[in-house]
């Protein structure tokens, strides 16, 4: 049996959770990595995982992750991520959200939950019948709320601009080619943005019917899941999963930069070096898609409207600076000096 010191994923997280409900199905992991900052934030990824250990190795993984995004986003929240083990139909009942909500109130507001993959704001809305420990609710008479994904596209769009200006000296997008890796509710945002302000965009999905609606709706091509990393750009944006730069796909590539709304793109921290060998400008994933968990933060503590959203969120291209011009006088790759930025601001460093 795994101990969770065990897992190679485990970072002195201060907790870990198991919660299970038989009567509705539910089985949940909530890791807490690290309330230094405040109460550990971080959405619930709801999924089905071939082996429930790749569970554990997410809560562990992506709270670590919510850590370091909070704290470099300046916000006053540590970082944790629930998990729901969903069958291989991903049956979701509301019995089964209440009883994940009522886990989440037994931690008394150690960990505050909000949606990720899986889960819905109309799912939120359940949770919350059971938890005041919630954010990412529909908003009620113009307060700050709702789906985060508008959120993180405008901080990973004024990301990318900043990108460009380092590593190309451009002002504006105008004329440069975009690759976008994924046509969900992230890259859709991205899209209208760029496109608006002139970009040239190629977009691959999987699902290929939203590829080309998001095609027609920004305008651009749609080009094959496996063109995409290969593609000759100015920059390539990953929005859809993690793990997409690895040792096989980096030597592939054929841009200057990398900024993108996933988690997790680089597959291992050498990745990042690899990328910094070959001359590639990255914006570290957690500092330029912390957009989302900016408007939720705002939302649940209460302290500001959707102009302070716009104001903190527009505070992404100085930090994604900070973290290049550490880089370029230390020599280090900007993942790594991310990292150490965000473990000294949560006490680690
Ligand atoms: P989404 O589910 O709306 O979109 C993801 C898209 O990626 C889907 O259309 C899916 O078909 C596509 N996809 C999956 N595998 C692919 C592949 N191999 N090639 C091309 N396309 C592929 O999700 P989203 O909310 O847009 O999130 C996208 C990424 O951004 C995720 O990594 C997520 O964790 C991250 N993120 C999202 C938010 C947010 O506010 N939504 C915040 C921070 C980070």
């Amino acid at each position: 049996m795994t101990t969770p010191w065990g897992y190679a994923d485990f970072d002195e997280h201060e907790d870990l959770h198991f919660f299970a409900d038989p009567a509705s199905g539910l089985r949940a992991i909530i890791a807490v990595h690290s309330t230094h900052l405040g109460p550990a934030a971080g959405g619930c990824r709801f999924w089905h995982y071939a082996e429930d250990e790749q569970g554990v190795v997410d809560a562990l993984r992506l709270s670590r992750g919510m850590s370091y995004k909070n704290a470099m986003a300046g916000l006053a929240l540590g970082g944790g991520k629930a998990v729901i083990l969903a069958d291989d139909q991903r049956t979701k009942t509301p019995e089964m959200l209440a009883a994940f909500g009522k886990s989440v109130d037994r931690l008394g507001g150690r960990y505050v939950t909000a949606e990720d993959v899986g889960v819905s704001v109309a799912d939120m809305v359940e949770i919350s019948r059971q938890t005041k420990f919630v954010a990412g609710l529909p908003p009620e008479g113009g307060e700050v709320g709702g789906d985060p994904g508008p959120h993180t596209s405008l901080g990973v769009f004024l990301g990318i601009k900043a990108a460009v200006r380092r590593a190309l000296g451009k002002d504006s997008l105008k004329g440069l080619h975009l690759a976008l890796q994924g046509a969900g509710s992230v890259a859709t945002g991205v899209a209208l943005h760029a496109a608006a302000e002139g970009a040239r965009l190629s977009i691959a999905d999987v699902d290929a019917v939203k590829a080309q609606k998001l095609a027609d709706a920004a305008g651009g091509q749609v080009v094959g899941t496996d063109e995409i990393l290969t593609l000759e750009a100015d920059v390539l944006s990953p929005c859809a999963l993690g793990a997409i730069l690895t040792e096989q796909s980096i030597p592939e590539l054929r841009v200057p930069v990398i900024a993108g709304g996933a988690n997790n793109q680089l597959a291992t921290a050498a990745d990042g070096a690899r990328l910094h060998e070959l001359g590639i400008l990255y914006a570290p994933d957690y500092v330029i898609n912390a957009g989302g968990i900016i408007n939720i933060c705002t939302e649940y503590l209460d302290d500001g409207d959707a102009g302070v959203v716009r104001q903190r969120i527009e505070g992404i291209p100085d930090r994604l600076e900070a973290v290049w011009s550490e880089s370029a006088s230390t020599g280090r790759d900007p993942a790594s000096v991310a990292d150490a930025m965000a473990q000294r601001l949560i006490g680690r460093g």
